[in-house]
């Protein structure tokens, strides 16, 4: 996983953890399923779907059935139109209304054709119609082909998606649209690495950005998702510790050790640290080691916030005793 998205999984949580919210809803719209709340926590929308599934990887959301709707079979389009046929001739001219029957002499018609004025007169054999149920009824809401004259209650409809493919009822796919329940029990683990480790590392004077950008050697402004400077530093801008914390499905590759070794050497702290859900692969950490980089593998983000929390005093009172070696012998 990417800092960025480690940085936008944290202000989701810190956000969800403080708010009173207890149900992201999806929202349809003409790009697809969306989901606004997310969004105005100021995640893009290409993201969106990435973090919520992180999310209820971890449990912290619980997905739920909003709705189905249909979608096109050919491209997935849900912006569809509903054309209405006659389930006779195909054609497409029909007219829908309140129908009446004649029964002295059986003539079927909207209840318009009937009407002249206050009175409803048969077009067919000129009667006057004179009481429901006696000499007409009313046969209720039915279609009628302007073509073949068919008469019917259900039109023949057909689906047309946005990109125009035509399909019917029973080819349209089924597309369901959840919406997540918030299990806010759940988000301690994961939001209070930043805040745990800076209650613990205050009192000693430390300070830490989280999500911190930091500009390297070469110009790049890299991003780590932790970084610890002393109060009292010579240089503000150059962390005594860079954390990067990932969390996914895999162990971290070569490749994604690397990525995270290179920011590393631009920015150049003293001490560098990489937590690792659930692991590292073999590779990457004979690597790590060899490039004093401190490690930390977790099997669960369960004890996140206090192992990190440890490593990090740990690796402060080694900087701090490295430091009182060097006074004491100048
Ligand atoms: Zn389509
Ligand atoms: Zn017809
Ligand atoms: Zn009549």
């Amino acid at each position: 996983m990417s800092t960025t998205l480690w940085r936008n999984i944290h202000s989701v949580l810190k956000a969800l953890k403080k708010g009173d919210v207890r149900l992201i809803e999806g929202s349809i719209s003409s790009e697809g399923i969306i989901y606004p709340l997310i969004e105005e926590l100021g995640v893009p929308r290409e993201e969106v779907g990435l973090i919520i599934s992180e999310l209820a990887k971890r449990g912290i959301l619980k997905p739920e059935t909003q709705t189905t709707i249909v979608i096109c079979p050919v491209c997935g389009s849900h912006m569809l139109t509903l054309h209405a046929k006659c389930p006779r001739c195909n054609s497409p001219k029909i007219k829908k209304g309140i129908m009446i029957e004649h029964l002295w002499c059986g003539n079927i018609d909207f209840m318009d054709k009937f009407k002249r004025g206050d009175e409803l007169i048969c077009a067919k054999c000129g009667r006057n119609l004179k009481a429901i149920g006696v000499d007409y009824r009313n046969l209720g809401v039915l279609l009628r082909c302007e073509d073949c004259g068919e008469v019917f209650p259900r039109p023949q409809i057909t689906y047309k998606c946005s990109e125009g493919h035509s399909f019917s009822e029973d080819e349209g796919l089924l597309y369901e649209v959840k919406s997540y329940r918030i299990d806010s029990s759940k988000i301690g683990d994961v939001v209070d690495v930043a805040s745990l480790v800076e209650d613990a590392v205050s009192e000693m004077g430390w300070r830490v950005e989280s999500p911190a950008f930091i500009k390297g050697k070469s110009g790049v402004t890299h991003e780590f998702s932790l970084a610890l400077f002393p109060s009292q530093s010579s240089d503000e801008n150059r962390p005594e510790l860079v954390i990067d914390v990932y969390i996914s499905d895999e162990l971290i590759d070569i490749r994604q050790f690397l990525i995270f070794y290179a920011k590393v050497i631009d920015v150049s702290p003293r001490e560098k640290a990489l937590i690792a859900v659930p692991g590292l692969k073999e590779e990457a950490r004979l690597m790590a080691e060899k490039s004093s980089v401190h490690v930390l593998e977790l099997n669960g983000t369960h004890e996140l916030s206090e192992r990190v929390a440890d490593l990090v005093l740990g690796i402060i009172e080694n900087i701090l005793a490295k430091k009182r070696d060097v006074m004491s012998l100048s």
